[in-house]
């Protein structure tokens, strides 16, 4: 009998509420593997020690949530291409001595968008609205995924142009910013898809969505979002008023889990028990 778990785990603060946990440890009893997963609070004066911590008790790798994503790269020895595009780190795996950072939220996003939407953004135009840590992850793996064109909109100046600045220069993408019009966007008649990765819908403010003129999109547009609570959003449900295929975000947010499930692991993740285990949380 062997009783000595595997670990992994998230550190961030705040932690308590982040439901992460109850989707890992769901899949691994559902393939019956003696792994836990532990959600602990470290605030930033402790993340050294944390990480030192998790080294010496043979971690298989963590998750980083708020506000740890950037600080921990120094205390790594390796980032992936994409983690590297993106500027954080999500997910952090152990392989032989090595600290390998990765970013899963992006990834996520694109496996979400070609297992559940059926959509391949190779050689597609994609409108990106929002320039913070989510829009950076999605943008930066639509452009390694071979996105021919992408736009990027967002109401502050600075932040939109450092994002679209940091693509052109590190992968030569065809690349744009728009600071976003008022009083509303219009989508570009030849955009594909659609991105929602703003903070706006996010609950409580349910009843936001962000100012885009869904009226006039094509009919083929694919609008995605970020947000996953509500998994509804009203962007979604006026997209799918207009008769506009949709993504939620709780698809990315399952399937980040996955795909950091399947990097520590090596096996195939219990996907649709993992989803059943988020939304368990989410409605609670
Ligand atoms: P950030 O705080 O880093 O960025 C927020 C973005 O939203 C910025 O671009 C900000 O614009 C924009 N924004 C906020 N309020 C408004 C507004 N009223 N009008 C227009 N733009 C606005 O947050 P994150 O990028 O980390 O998260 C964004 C969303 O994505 C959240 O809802 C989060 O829950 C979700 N998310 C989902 C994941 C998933 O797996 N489904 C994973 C990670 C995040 P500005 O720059 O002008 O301030």
């Amino acid at each position: 009998m062997n009783y000595q778990a595997e670990l992994v785990g998230v550190f961030g603060r705040p932690v308590a509420e982040n439901p992460t946990g109850a989707m890992q440890e769901a899949a691994f009893a559902s393939l019956g593997l003696n792994w836990r997963y532990l959600t602990i609070e470290v605030g930033p004066a402790g993340l050294a020690d944390a990480v030192a911590g998790a080294k010496a008790m043979g971690f298989r790798g963590f998750n980083l949530t708020i506000p740890h994503k950037v600080a921990v790269i120094p205390l790594l020895d390796k980032l992936s291409r994409g983690a590297e595009l993106i500027g954080a780190v999500n997910t952090v795996v152990r392989d032989g001595d090595l600290w390998i950072g990765e970013n899963t939220d992006g990834r996520g996003f694109l496996r979400a968008l070609r297992e559940d939407a059926q959509v391949d953004p190779k050689g597609k135009f994609a409108v990106v609205l929002g320039a913070g840590g989510a829009a950076r992850a999605i943008a930066a793996e639509l452009v390694l995924a071979g996105v021919d064109r992408l736009l990027v909109v967002n109401r502050s100046v600075h932040r939109g142009r450092e994002l679209v600045g940091d693509l052109v220069k590190k992968t030569g993408a065809k690349a744009e910013f728009l600071h976003w019009p008022d009083p509303c966007l219009e989508v570009p008649a030849d955009a594909d898809l659609l991105v929602n990765a703003t903070s706006v819908g996010l609950y409580p403010n349910v009843e936001a969505m962000p100012s885009v003129n869904l009226r006039g999109a094509p009919a083929g547009l694919v609008v995605c979002d970020a947000v996953f609570n509500p998994a509804e959003t009203m962007l979604l449900r006026h997209a799918k008023a207009f008769g506009l295929k949709t993504l939620d975000g709780l698809s990315m947010l399952v399937y980040q889990g996955v795909i950091g499930f399947e990097i520590w692991t090596g096996q195939k993740a219990p996907e649709k028990v993992m989803k059943e285990a988020l939304s368990r949380e989410l409605t609670c």
